[in-house]
């Protein structure tokens, strides 16, 4: 989220200036792919439970569709700005380019707190923002999915608004919707389940056997329980647990001698991923304040929260035996902690790259809405598998070949892609 000293738009800019500078972009294109194409701000009412309108506001950027149709998610956040969502939208463009699917990059929000709005309410906003915005999404120009707070139930009722508006029945216009209303199986465990098969290719790499290695995890929503439990699958064990809670408004840790147990955490955890402390101190867990995730004193670190976690200040905490920083969450990291995570030669999985998973299956899902034929589970996982794969081994491959840092080499493989699509279609 964007704060008063950290706007995610001026990193991820700034990311992108760096690498088109060593590509020696031309100026035109420079200027064209370090901003988004188009951008949508729009108010939508909604008549609460108590009588009385309350207005909300709500974006969808596009930051380019040179690729594809542009795919980015929708996140529901009382802080969420136009900043953060441009940022997102960027990096969605990179995401889309890196793993080589044919989609562009957009993003989209509404400032709200779907923890404090009643079902009903939910239901009208998710109406609204589509009332708003219908005409210029869509699945072949832009198909929204879920983000931080937002669920398959919210896409459904979008899917369902947009096709009352349109008059007919476009189940490739959204994709995180529930299986069998169109959603892909394997879409809910993708996002994490990829961001570990990036993992146990970057530990092949560098000669680590993924089981007895220990990691610690910023968050435990649907991107951070699921690469939880792909982790503990192959063998690692989880030392702490960082997540939010809303009763107190702060983050707390959760740490557990012998690793945590992560169906006993799903037990007492609400949908929006906050662990109850009373019920963790039952079961035995210790409660500490919520940076504390990041000093602990293990191979890995996976960020999965949200964005400028490991900024100037943070990235000191890390403890000296970390060896890889593993970014589930989109844009943890800020430039300034990059440097030092360089000095210190800890391994990077970027965002864009490590955390794909998502968007890949949401391709796929739209792949099987568009040809109304659905594929089973191990067919879905199987082929991201693949997917992920080929893309850690094509960054990695160039950040060795070329001595360049793995956040930088992903940054290459990305922009250039796009940057070939722009000048391919004649637009730069
Ligand atoms: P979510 O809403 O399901 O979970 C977010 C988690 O972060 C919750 O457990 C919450 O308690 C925790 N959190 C929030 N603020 C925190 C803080 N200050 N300290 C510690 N924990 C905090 O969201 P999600 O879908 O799991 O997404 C997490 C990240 O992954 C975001 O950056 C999102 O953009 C990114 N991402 C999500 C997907 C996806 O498919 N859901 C795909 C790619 C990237």
């Amino acid at each position: 989220m964007q704060t008063s000293s950290y706007n995610p738009y001026a990193v991820a800019q700034s990311q992108f200036d760096n690498i088109a500078a060593v590509l020696e972009l031309d100026e035109g294109l420079r200027e064209l792919l370090r901003q988004p194409q188009r951008e949508y701000t729009f108010t939508i009412p909604v008549r609460m439970d108590n009588g009385k309108v309350k207005v909300f506001q709500g974006f969808r950027v596009q930051h380019n569709d040179a690729r594809g149709p542009a795919k980015g998610g929708i996140r529901f956040h009382p802080a969420e700005t136009i900043d953060t969502v441009r940022a997102l939208s960027m990096w969605m463009t990179w995401k889309c380019s890196v793993t080589d699917i044919p989609l562009g990059g957009a993003k989209g929000g509404i400032v709200c707190d779907p923890r404090q709005l009643s079902m009903r309410e939910q239901e009208q906003l998710c109406r609204g923002w589509v009332r708003q915005i219908a005409r210029n999404v869509g699945p072949v120009n832009d198909v929204p999915a879920p983000d931080v707070m937002s669920n398959g139930q919210h896409m459904l009722w979008m899917l369902d608004e947009f096709e009352t508006i349109h008059g007919g029945r476009y189940p490739g216009f959204i994709t995180g919707k529930p299986v069998g209303m169109g959603g892909s199986l394997g879409r809910t465990e993708a996002t994490g389940f990829g961001v570990i098969f990036v993992l146990r290719e970057a530990l092949k790499d560098i000669g680590m056997d993924i089981s007895g290695t220990t990691a610690s995890v910023q968050g435990f929503g649907n991107v951070a329980q699921y690469t939880v439990q792909k982790y503990l699958e192959l063998g690692g064990t989880v030392k702490a647990i960082s997540c939010w809670n809303q009763q107190d408004k702060t983050a707390y840790t959760f740490r557990k001698s012998g690793g945590i147990g992560l169906e006993e955490l799903r037990g007492i955890t609400d949908k929006f991923g906050s662990i109850d402390k009373q019920g963790a101190l039952d079961l035995g867990y210790e409660v500490l304040p919520g940076g504390a995730w990041l000093e602990q004193d293990v191979d890995i670190v996976i960020p999965a929260a949200l964005e400028n976690q490991i900024n100037a200040e943070t990235v000191q905490k890390i403890a000296p035996g970390v060896k890889v920083l593993c970014e589930a969450a989109n844009g943890p990291t800020t430039p300034e902690a990059d440097e030092v995570i360089k000095a210190r030669q800890i391994y990077v999985l970027p965002d864009f790259l490590t955390n794909a998973g998502g968007v890949t299956c949401s391709y796929f899902e739209q792949v099987q809405c568009n040809t109304n034929y659905f594929w089973d589970r191990d067919e879905v996982l199987d082929r991201l598998d693949t997917k992920m794969t080929s893309a850690f081994a094509a960054v990695n491959e160039l950040a060795k070949s070329q001595k360049l840092y793995r956040r930088d080499a992903a940054y290459i493989i990305a922009i250039k892609r796009v940057a070939q699509a722009v000048r391919q279609r004649g637009w730069a």
